[in-house]
């Protein structure tokens, strides 16, 4: 199964992609966590990415399509993975089109997780990670039980995204707006495209994507349509 998880920072595509994986045994592929690996390993892309990312911008198609072309190709992608972060511009799309096309794997479904702009700002900015076991908390919307103290694993360490504040979420959602927003009628006409309310609580949401995954695979792959 190949899937794109198409939305806003903060609709909750990494959430998803992680319950899906957990669900379906394929792999999430993060091209944001694997800018920030580059980041903190320092290596040319890292350096070249540092600063885009932490103004809200989109790095360059180039690096992005060589990131994920070679991801792709690993043996851990051969029964399919979950795209969260990518694509995020038409040039993107493009690209993995053909790569899909090139390895004989179409896509199976891109679900749009949709969520209202002010919820968006308000889950970004208090967002923040376990940093030994990654589960994800926001401090009004999701806060730990014990202050302080991970609910998972007990640890006390805690780590906040550089680009996680109201300055620079801005910036992303309109980068959003204007470079990620229009893959959308590219999908929908390619009938690819499948939408969820992201608006509607975690397990809701899995159970949303759940329903078009399973009743895709019952279903012949023309019969795809956009579902609201
Ligand atoms: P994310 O974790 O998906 O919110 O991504 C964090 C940041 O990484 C974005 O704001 C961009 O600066 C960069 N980034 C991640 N994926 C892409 C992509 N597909 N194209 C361009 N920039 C990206």
């Amino acid at each position: 199964m190949r899937l794109i998880l198409l939305g806003p920072p903060g609709a909750g595509k990494g959430t998803q992609a992680k319950r899906l994986q957990e669900h379906y045994g394929i792999l999430q592929l993060s091209t944001g966590d694997m800018l920030r690996a580059e980041v903190a390993a320092n290596s040319e892309i890292g350096k070249q990415a540092k600063a885009v990312m932490d103004a809200g911008a989109l790095v360059s198609d180039a690096i992005l399509v060589q990131m994920i072309g070679e991801r792709i190709d690993y043996a851990d992608c051969n029964h399919g993975f979950i795209l969260d972060g990518f694509p995020r511009t038409l040039p993107q799309a493009a690209a993995l089109d053909a790569l899909l096309e090139a390895h004989g794997q179409p896509l199976d479904a891109v679900i749009e997780m949709r969520v209202s702009d002010a919820e968006l700002v308000e889950r970004i900015a208090g967002r923040f990670t376990c940093s030994r076991c990654g589960t994800l908390y926001n401090d009004t919307l999701k806060p730990t039980a014990i202050p302080g103290v991970c609910d998972v694993c007990g640890s006390t360490d805690f780590v906040r995204r550089d680009d996680d504040n109201r300055d620079v979420v801005t910036q992303r959602l309109a980068a959003y707006n204007l470079q990620t927003a229009p893959l959308l009628p590219h999908y929908d006409a390619h009938r690819k495209l499948y939408r969820v309310d992201g608006m509607a609580d975690i397990g809701t949401v899995t159970e949303q994507i759940m329903a078009i995954l399973n009743g895709l695979q019952e279903a012949q792959p023309d019969t795809a349509v956009a579902q609201n």
